[in-house]
């Protein structure tokens, strides 16, 4: 139980779908944080510079108001610190109070000096509570800070500083000047950051524990739904896929009509599975052609040794039908033989020997063997052919490719006749072309010459020796493309035919070729 879990979790962990909705996650994620740590930066930069100009702001209602540092009557001409302020107004009352809850005002030695209390013989040093709990520079410091400062006009200086407890403040410290006496004096003053934290820390807390967080579920869940709704044709592509097999194989999808990636692949699908019915389709024609094929051949020896058995009685009889009988037997060898080098095609055994051949001298060496049965046959052959016509080509395949075609030309063209093949240099081709003056082939026929078996005439009756195998132009197209070539044909019923091979005079790369499904018509 607890093992076909971890395989059903693992197997959705692979799942596309799963990792679609990862990825979606993943990059909404990424772009969440980098926006919620940016909004932080600027937040906090926001609340700094917001606590300087409170800091700003206090310190000069205490310049040019509340604070007047000097020599006092009651501390024997020292200098003290001054607070004016009217005592019946609150808001001043409020914010003189404010002022002085972080504060600290020394002299030039760094030694707070005293404050002076009206009605009051007390005098407390400038510097608070909290103050002192930040930190008091130490004399030494505020020492090197004025005389620094005294030298050249210095910035205020700007601190964070924690106290005991732990809160943050922010500290402005500067000189403020006796006017009259040219006196400097060291006066600090700090504001609270507790608030600023808390705003802070509020918006971080939000933003990184509540908002991204549900934002994060919500974009695995619509990134969930998002993928199923891609993934759900390539799923019934994957359907439609397990559906098919070999007595299914017209089974086609239908395209959504989206033009999109899917449909692409539905259409390449489709074209897939429609190359696989046509091969399938081949393949079972072949065979059916095949025990025709032997089968004829077979049924007449048969016939004819039957004949010889039952029927014969003089020795002429006898020698007839024996006669037949292996001019059946001929028949059959040849199919046989045939068949046999075409399996050898198919499966790459018959590799091709390619050496650089003069096609013009072979052509001529075959037009002369064709003479006299040409002459038999009263059929006029002649040969047009180019000096140097050299092509990488294997000698004896191209020998069987052009007897082929002229044995076509001879069986196809009637007495009177002419049959004519000429040999040609193009641009980097030579142009070998068999023609006849014959009777043609009718156009509904073209495409299919070059199929296994296919024969234009006599079809669905029983072949005759004249009508051949229908396996030549198998032949000669496959060589042909074996060269890196193809065969053109161009007929005219009635008129003649002409056959055209355009042999790429360097050599093709591919030495033996694989001749899958019936061989393609040009
Ligand atoms: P076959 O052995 O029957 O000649 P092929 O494959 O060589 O078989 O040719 C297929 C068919 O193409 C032939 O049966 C014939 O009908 C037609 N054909 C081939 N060459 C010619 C031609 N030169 N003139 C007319 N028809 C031709």
């Amino acid at each position: 139980m607890v093992k076909l879990r971890k395989r059903d979790v693992q197997r959705l962990a692979r799942s596309l779908r799963f990792r679609l909705m990862v990825s979606y996650a993943l990059l909404f994620l990424i772009m969440l944080m980098g926006t919620a740590v940016v909004f932080r930066a600027r937040l906090a930069s926001e609340l700094r510079t917001s606590a300087d100009n409170t800091l700003n702001e206090q310190w000069a209602a205490i310049k040019g108001a509340y604070l007047r540092i000097e020599p006092t009557l009651e501390l024997d001409n020292k200098y003290g610190a001054n607070w004016y302020y009217d005592a019946e107004d609150v808001e001043e009352t409020t914010q003189v109070l404010n002022l002085k809850k972080v504060y600290l005002i020394a002299d030039a030695n760094g030694n707070p000096i005293p404050e002076v209390i009206p009605d009051s013989t007390a005098h407390p040093p400038s510097v608070s509570a909290t103050y002192d709990d930040l930190g008091r520079p130490s004399p030494a410091e505020i020492r090197k800070y004025v005389a620094s400062a005294r030298k050249q006009a210095a910035p205020p200086l700007f601190s964070v500083r924690w106290s005991s407890k732990g809160e943050p403040f922010s500290l402005r410290s500067g000189l403020l000047w006796d006017e009259r006496h040219q006196e400097p004096f060291y006066v600090s003053i700090g504001v609270s950051l507790t608030k600023n934290q808390k705003i802070l820390r509020d918006y971080t807390w939000a933003a990184f524990v509540v908002v991204i967080p549900l934002a994060l579920i919500l974009a695995s869940l619509l990134g969930w739904i998002m993928a199923g709704r891609a993934l759900t044709p390539v799923r019934e592509v994957a359907q439609a896929a397990q559906r098919v097999s070999g007595s299914n194989l017209s089974l086609r999808i239908p395209t959504r009509e989206a033009g999109d990636e899917l449909d692409y692949l539905i259409l390449t699908f489709n074209r897939m599975t429609e190359r696989l019915e046509s091969s399938f389709q081949q393949m079972k024609q072949f065979s059916t052609d095949v025990s025709h094929e032997l089968r004829t051949p077979i049924t007449a020896i048969r016939g004819q040794l039957e004949v010889a058995l039952f029927t014969a009685k003089t020795t002429d009889q006898y020698r007839e039908a024996m006669f037949n009988a292996l001019q059946d037997i001929d028949r059959l060898s040849q199919i046989v033989r045939a068949l046999l080098l075409l399996s050898q095609a198919e499966s790459g055994q018959l590799v091709l020997q390619k050496t650089p051949v003069d096609l013009g001298e072979t052509v001529r060496d075959l037009v002369e063997q064709f003479q006299i049965p040409a002459e038999a046959a009263g059929v006029r052959l002649t040969a047009g052919i180019e000096p140097d016509c050299l092509a990488a080509v294997d000698r004896v395949q191209f020998e069987r490719m052009i007897t082929n075609l002229l044995s076509n030309a001879f069986k196809f063209t009637p007495e009177g006749g002419n049959v004519r093949v000429r040999v040609e240099r193009s641009e980097g081709h030579v142009n070998v072309v068999v023609e006849d003056t014959g009777c043609g082939i009718p156009p509904e026929h073209l495409p299919h010459i070059f199929d296994r078996f296919y024969r234009v005439t006599g079809s669905g009756t029983a072949p005759t020796a004249e009508q051949g195998l229908g396996l030549g132009l198998s032949f000669v197209a496959w060589i042909a493309k074996a060269h890196g070539s193809e065969v053109a044909v161009d007929s005219t019923p009635g008129k003649g035919t002409r056959f055209t091979i355009k042999l790429p005079t360097e050599p093709a790369e591919t030495g033996a070729l694989e001749l899958t499904g019936q061989p393609a018509a040009s």
